[in-house]
């Protein structure tokens, strides 16, 4: 029986720090080197793209928006992903946000319901590095950084992530990036996911 090869859509969630975007920039070159189309997507930009246009001066200013405003821009930025066509998407995204009304889900179900990931990765760190990563970054507007708040939030992805396997039907690797070994951590991933 002849199976189509069916694009991927892997979207990737972590706690700030946690090393995404280092992650998925390695990922992108090594499944290029495989003469795959791929396309990465930070779900942030998409949003804070479309909120600059109302007048939004700074990216870590989004979460700060009223709930019904982020539901709006994350409705927007998840049909932006849903019309991609490469065969490898990757989307760059948090289980939550930091909210001033509390934890705010970054995948609720509206959006897996557009997105339909067909893979979701949970990338985490040990918490002393996460720390670490969050200080030495002086580009980002971070919330206070404490390693209290760390763990609670690592407890939170993977409650989180748990619920979106259930929405969507589809597999949740989870994988651990170590210091200094980006390129180890990607591979394992490409492997995992078969990209
Ligand atoms: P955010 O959610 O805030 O965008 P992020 O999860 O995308 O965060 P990155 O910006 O990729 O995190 O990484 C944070 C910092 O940690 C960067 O300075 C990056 O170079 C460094 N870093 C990431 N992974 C590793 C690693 N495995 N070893 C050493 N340094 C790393
Ligand atoms: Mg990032």
């Amino acid at each position: 029986m002849l199976y189509l090869v069916e694009n991927k859509k892997v979207v990737m969630v972590g706690i700030p720090g946690v090393g995404k975007t280092t992650l998925l920039l390695k990922m992108a070159e090594i499944i290029k080197d495989h003469k795959k189309s791929v396309s990465v997507l930070s779900f942030g930009t998409l949003m804070f793209e479309v909120a600059q246009e109302s007048g939004l001066k700074d990216r870590d200013e989004l979460r700060k928006l009223p709930v019904s405003e982020q539901q709006n821009l994350q409705k927007v930025a998840a049909e932006k992903i849903a019309m991609q066509n490469e065969d490898v998407i990757i989307v760059d995204t948090h289980a939550f946000i930091n909210s001033p009304e509390g934890y705010y889900p970054g995948l609720p179900e509206h959006v897996l319901k557009i997105i339909k990931p067909t893979n979701f990765v949970s990338v985490s760190a040990k918490p002393e590095e996460i720390y670490n990563r969050r200080m030495s970054d002086t580009t980002r507007h971070r919330d206070k950084v404490t390693l209290t708040n760390i763990k609670k939030e690592l407890d939170a992805q993977s409650g989180i992530i748990a619920s979106c396997m259930v929405i969507t039907g589809s597999p949740v690797k989870l994988v651990l990036n170590r210091e200094g070994k980006i390129d180890e951590v990607a591979n394992k991933i490409i492997n995992a996911i078969g990209l």
